[in-house]
This record gives C-alpha cells, sequence and structure tokens, in this order.
C-alpha cells in the first residue's frame, strides 16, 4: 500500500508559496518550475495543484488535465531551449527513485551527443531564471 499524502514536502511549499521557485507556468491544475539542480539545461518540473503522491493514487479525473499541462510544456521546453529530444521521468516511492513525495514530471531538453549531468548538483540562479523566461516566452 502507498503511504499517504505528506502536506509539508517542498513541493506543497512551492505551492503555497512557502518557498519561492523559477516559475514556468502556472494555472488551476498545474505548476511548472525549474529543478534547482539540473541535468539538463532548461530541466522543468511540473506538479499538479492535487495533493497526489505518486501516479497510482492520483484521482483518474484529475491526471487527463493535468498530463495536458505536462504535454504543453514539454512542448515549450522543446521549442525554447531547441532540443533535439526530450527525455521524460516520473518516480515513484523510494525504490523507485522518488525524493519529493508530490506527484511530479521531469521534463529534460536533450541535444545529440550530450549526455545528462550528475544529480544532486545546484544549478547557477541567474542561468535558472534566464531559462525560466525562455521557456515562458515559448508557451
Ligand atoms: P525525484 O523525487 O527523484 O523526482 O527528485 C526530486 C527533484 O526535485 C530533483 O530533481 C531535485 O533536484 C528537485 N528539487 C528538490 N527541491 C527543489 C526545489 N526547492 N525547487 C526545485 N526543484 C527541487
Amino acid at each position: 500500500m502507498t503511504a499517504s499524502y505528506e502536506p509539508n514536502n517542498i513541493f506543497a511549499k512551492i505551492l503555497r508559496g512557502e518557498m519561492p521557485c523559477h516559475k514556468v507556468f502556472e494555472d488551476e491544475v498545474a505548476l511548472a518550475f525549474m529543478d534547482i539542480m539540473p541535468r539538463a539545461e532548461g530541466h522543468v518540473l511540473v506538479i499538479p495543484k492535487t495533493p497526489a503522491r505518486g501516479l497510482l493514487d492520483m484521482p483518474p479525473e484529475a491526471l487527463g488535465p493535468y498530463m495536458l499541462r505536462v504535454q504543453k510544456i514539454a512542448a515549450a521546453v522543446n521549442r525554447a531551449m531547441a532540443a533535439d529530444g526530450l527525455t521524460i521521468q516520473q518516480f515513484n516511492e523510494t525504490a523507485g527513485g522518488q525524493v519529493v513525495f508530490h506527484l511530479h514530471f521531469h521534463i529534460l531538453p536533450r541535444h545529440d551527443g550530450v549526455g545528462l549531468r550528475p544529480p544532486g548538483v545546484m544549478g547557477d540562479k541567474a542561468a535558472l531564471e534566464a531559462n525560466a523566461a525562455r521557456i515562458r516566452a515559448a508557451l
């Protein structure tokens, strides 16, 4: 059985405006912002406003509208970063690689011959904001 939703996880705090983020998009369904430890230039996270821990406990009726936002933001990231491709990742529970327990999709713009950076390295603040601005402009 999946554990319950923890309302003080870091993404819940970002949703409530208690923590800052480099915002890319927000509407009544989803929020998108730059991953602060980007594994590629332009690495974005898309989270639903619905308090779901992972994919399996997302209410089915909320999933469709959320996935439309994931697709819309992925297209903007693709354009803004002039990507050759996209890697889209979503992890569930510790065993599945999840670290923050609020559902999120990673959107990673990829360029031919360029590998992903190692995890856990903080991004440069100015570069994060510049990439956020590029992606906002492509939406
Ligand atoms: P995971 O749960 O494995 O998908 O990993 C959580 C992701 O959230 C990692 O890529 C982190 O770099 C990212 N992250 C953690 N804290 C923040 C934050 N405050 N703002 C933006 N991204 C974050």
